[in-house]
């Protein structure tokens, strides 16, 4: 067992370090080596909510009348300082979460883009003018904050979703209480007093730490919670907008996937192979946006199988501060026995497994939550497999005979977060596009993947139907006012 510095992570409320009202401490432990722990942290409670809540309640005056292009400076600031730590961040992103160094980092440079997009988006307009019926009178609309928002962020994008929901909440002038993951609490912490470090003033970001069960009501339906912007699984999602409907707060949700890469049969296959297995094997398949399907057609099926099949077998899967690691553990035991659970369900519903299905448990690996890359064959599209999200390093291979059956499938399913084709037929790919239920689709790229200026969300069961990041988030995080303006009559 290696020895560190067990830090102890506090709330941050009213720009204070504070411990919760509980006095109980949580653990957060190294997936690939669980004796370690990695930090403790506060087990919050409702009253710990409280406080937060009313500290953001009571900075909104002041943060909301701030010029917008002075709150940017402050996203433009912590951009810089989370790149100049980002190596620390990124550390501590696979200590916790699992993750590789490699895609720690790139995660942790993306979350310096999301603030520095977002910093920049305080120089945009912010309303129309519009021609009024009545000749003396100037229509306008301009945009308000919501008041106080709740971001409820899940463990797998430690960095990249808590920046997306805090900045353009922050820079459309909303304060904010973050509820992150209680498997990735330290990642979080980092980037709060990133956000402190950069001079945001007191009250205006609040950290509430600990387990959802206890505090996700209290942070959904506090009475000054205007808006509540949740990433995570289905069930979770689905009780907080239910109850955030329930006390007339506005709602998001982002939700899970089961997104398909469909490779035709004129596809470059090698870079479908390469692009597949990105897609389905980094971050130990624990992406929203992870490929969990390949649909290829019949006659490259043999081929394209034969290639990524000896990619999977050449994987190494270790800890992810080891730079020869392609592939960490998976986040949690639980995690780890949900997708042993699936693979034993893929084979009892008579998918063929052609590489991994096991735990790697070998005295070498301290007990790591360590599963094989796996691949099934010959799965059906109303398998199991096919049709929930598993959330681990498990790929369906479907085979079809046509184009259109291909699109039957990969829509087949209640999902429609991302989906890729794979082709050089330019009809085909505008026709995949236009057919596909996916909010995101990619032509010759894998399913994963979000920059910060445009839109991102899901179709279907995938997300509340709103959008997130780029000129989309504004729609969320500000409400229009309508302006009509007359003069009174000259004097
Ligand atoms: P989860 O739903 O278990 O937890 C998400 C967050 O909700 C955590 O902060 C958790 O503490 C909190 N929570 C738990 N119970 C709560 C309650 N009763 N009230 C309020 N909050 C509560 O999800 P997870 O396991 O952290 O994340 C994995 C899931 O997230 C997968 O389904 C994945 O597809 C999804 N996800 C979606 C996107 C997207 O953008 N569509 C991105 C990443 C992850």
């Amino acid at each position: 067992m290696t020895t560190m510095t067990v830090e102890t992570l506090r709330n941050y409320i009213n720009g204070e370090w504070r411990d919760s009202a509980s006095g109980t401490l949580l653990e957060d432990r190294n997936p690939a080596q669980p004796d370690q722990v990695v930090a403790r942290f506060q087990s919050s409670t409702p009253d710990d909510v409280a406080a937060a809540a009313e500290a953001a309640a009571a900075a909104l005056p002041a943060w909301r009348a701030m010029p917008p292009p002075k709150r940017g400076e402050i996203l433009f600031k912590a951009a810089a300082l989370l790149e100049e730590r980002a190596d620390g961040v990124a550390r501590a992103m696979t200590l916790e979460e699992g993750k590789t160094f490699r895609e720690a980092r790139g995660e942790t440079l993306r979350g310096a883009s999301i603030l520095r997009f977002f910093a920049g988006e305080a120089w945009q307009p912010s309303g129309d003018t519009y021609p009024s019926a009545n000749p003396s009178t100037f229509l306008y609309t301009t945009r308000a904050p919501l008041g106080v928002v709740t971001a409820i962020t899940p463990w797998n994008f430690p960095v990249a979703i808590p920046c997306w929901k805090i900045a353009p909440a922050l820079v459309y002038g909303n304060t904010v209480l973050l509820k992150p993951a209680e498997l990735t609490p330290l990642t979080s912490y980092k980037i709060v007093q990133v956000l402190e470090d950069a001079g945001l003033p007191k009250g205006v970001l609040n950290l509430v730490l600990g387990k959802g069960s206890q505090i996700g009501d209290a942070l959904v339906g506090h009475k000054h919670v205007a808006g509540v912007t949740f990433t995570g699984s289905n069930e979770v999602g689905r009780h907080v907008y239910n109850l955030a409907i329930d006390g007339h707060k506005k709602a998001q949700l982002e939700l899970g996937g089961k997104n398909p890469i469909v490779v035709l049969d004129d596809a470059d296959l090698e870079q479908a192979v390469t692009q597949t297995l990105n897609g389905a094997y980094l971050s130990t398949g624990q992406k929203c946006t992870a490929a969990s399907r390949v649909i290829v057609m019949r006659s490259v099926k043999d081929e394209f199988t034969e290639r990524l099949l000896r990619r999977v077998q050449a994987i190494t899967v270790g800890d992810g501060l080891d730079p020869q690691t392609y592939m960490g553990p998976l986040v949690s035991q639980g995690q780890k026995d949900t997708v042993l659970k699936y693979i034993k369900i893929g084979q009892d519903e008579g998918a063929r497994l052609l590489a991994g299905g096991h735990a790697l448990d070998d005295a070498g690996r301290h007990g790591g939550y360590f599963v094989e890359p796996t691949l099934f064959d010959d799965v059906t599209p109303t398998m199991r497999i096919a049709q929930e999200e598993i959330f681990g390093p498990v790929l369906a291979l479907i085979t079809v005979d046509s184009f259109e059956e291909a699109i039957d499938v990969a829509n087949g399913v209640q999902y429609g977060l991302s989906a890729s084709v794979f082709t050089r037929d330019a009809e085909r790919a505008f026709r995949f596009v236009s057919a596909s239920e996916s909010g995101i689709v990619h032509v010759n790229s894998e399913t994963a993947g979000a920059e910060p200026q445009v839109p991102f969300g899901g179709m279907k069961s995938s997300s509340s139907f709103s959008r997130e990041q780029g000129k989309a988030a504004v729609e969320f995080f500000t409400q229009i006012k309508t302006v009509y303006f007359d003069m009174p009559p000259a004097r």
